[in-house]
């Protein structure tokens, strides 16, 4: 089957690349020249494991190709992924212009039947906006379906996501459109994978009523956490117990800075957005997000009530990704935290395994160091903030020794306190 993916970004070259993988042939296509420049020649301008020798397998076995032309994407394809960004409009709402480009080329290229496949998170009405739209735009009417396919693939461990995912969802009205739906996901029946199939709107919902849910869970194990640290428990145990209740889950209990990336902070304000416009409160998710702000802004303070006043402090920040295993830093705590700091007079030195590219271009008065121990010495404090595996097992004597005070703060309680406190540090974690 021939199928174009529009969007190169995280969602779209896991999709495919991993679509390839299951034996389709695909065509990706970005509007960004140099960043296809770069994947035709095999390279991959993401930081997510795998993904590289993945794109070079597809191309070496001639399924996986790369265009800048959305005219030679569309005309050889019968289905169209749509993975392009919805980023957060200045309302919380997502903005949709991309998704409105992508559609008025696919109605003025479309020369045959079509399943256009939405992919990217949209607020829950848009496949059905996306039909009318592309349907007014067309030159001559010529039938083609429109799916609701959201994702929900984690960066940095995104293939696997794909490749085994917990379930498929697929939003659609037409027979012929599920059909080919179910046959490109047909190496997933192998192995069992839930499908829902469901009308466009609930679909839509699924998403984020998901990410709402899974940002729910991370802030109500921070706010525990917080309560932990006033009244002398551990949240390590706490979240542990509570994990192990069936009804509960493990999974997403790990208190830390708050919760950021690309998806979880602007599809929270999208829902709690599209709620308001239709005349509901959605009053845990508003709190929910409240929550996360004081979250980021509490981990400044927490900072300062280890340091003292932070003014022409040196602090040393370790991860500036939202999470491991990405190079992404949008709506990074990582990054707020920073600007926290630097708002108070702080001096900043920081170290991402990833990263550091990205986050030059927004914070050029950071000094970056080449590793953990370049940003440790001379620093008042040591603080990690993205617990990327290189950071889990420091040589922890040395890092004291550079530190010009033995202050370590650990976001994401990487480290034993009693063992920390042993070695001399001055250590904190998150409700320990
Ligand atoms: P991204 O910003 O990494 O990639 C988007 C890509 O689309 C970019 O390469 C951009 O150049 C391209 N693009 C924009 N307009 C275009 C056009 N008119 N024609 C061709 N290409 C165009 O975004 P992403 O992180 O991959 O997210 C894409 C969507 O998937 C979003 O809606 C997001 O919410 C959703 N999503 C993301 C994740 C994630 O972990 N990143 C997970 C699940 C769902």
């Amino acid at each position: 089957m021939n199928i174009c993916v529009i969007g190169t970004g995280y969602v779209g070259l896991v999709t495919g690349a991993c679509l390839a993988e299951f034996g389709m042939n695909l065509i990706c296509v970005d509007n960004d020249i140099q960043k296809i420049d770069l994947l035709k020649q095999g390279k991959v301008t993401i930081y997510e494991p795998g993904l590289e020798n993945l794109v070079a397998k597809g191309m070496r076995e001639g399924r996986l190709r790369f265009s800048s032309n959305i005219e030679e994407g569309l005309k050889t394809s019968l289905v169209i992924f749509i993975a392009v960004g919805t980023p957060p409009r200045e309302d919380g709402l997502a903005d949709l212009q991309f998704v409105e480009e992508v559609a008025k080329a696919i109605a003025h290229w479309m020369d045959g039947y079509k399943v256009v496949v939405m992919k990217s998170t949209v607020p829950v009405g848009t496949a059905r906006w996306l039909r009318d739209l592309i349907q007014r735009q067309q030159m001559k009417p010529i039938p083609f379906d429109v799916v609701s396919n959201p994702e929900f693939l984690r960066e940095g461990s995104a293939i696997e996501d794909f490749m085994r995912p917990d379930r498929v969802i697929i939003g659609a009205e037409s027979e012929q459109a599920i059909a080919i739906m179910k046959d490109i996901y047909s190496a997933l029946y192998l192995i069992e994978t839930p499908f829902i199939l469901t009308s466009l709107e609930t679909a839509e919902m699924i998403k984020y009523a998901t990410n709402a849910f899974l940002a729910t869970k991370v802030t109500f194990i921070n706010e525990i956490a917080n309560l932990c640290e006033k009244v002398g428990a551990d949240v390590h145990h706490v979240a542990k117990a509570m994990g192990l209740d069936g009804r509960i889950g493990k999974k997403f209990l790990h208190p830390g800075p708050g919760f950021g990336g690309s998806c979880f902070p602007k599809d929270t304000r999208a829902l709690s957005r599209i709620a308001r416009e239709k005349g509901y409160v959605l009053r845990v998710v508003d709190s929910v997000i409240e929550a996360n702000e004081y979250q980021k802004e509490r981990m400044v303070k927490k900072i300062e009530e280890m340091v003292g006043d932070v003014r022409g402090k040196r602090i040393g920040i370790l991860g500036l990704s939202f999470k491991p295993n990405t190079n992404d830093i949008r709506e990074s705590c990582a990054i707020a935290i920073i600007q926290g700091l630097l708002k108070l007079g702080a001096k900043v030195k920081a170290f991402d395994p990833a990263a550091m590219e990205e986050t030059k271009t927004i914070l050029p008065e950071v000094e970056y160091g080449k590793d953990a121990y370049d940003v440790a010495k001379g620093a008042d404090a040591l603080v990690l903030v993205t617990e990327w595996n290189q950071f889990r097992r420091l040589d922890l004597s040395h890092i004291k020794a550079l530190l010009k005070e033995p202050i370590f703060i650990d976001m994401r309680n990487v480290y034993d306190p009693e063992s920390m406190r042993r070695l001399g540090f001055r250590y904190c974690g998150v409700g320990r």
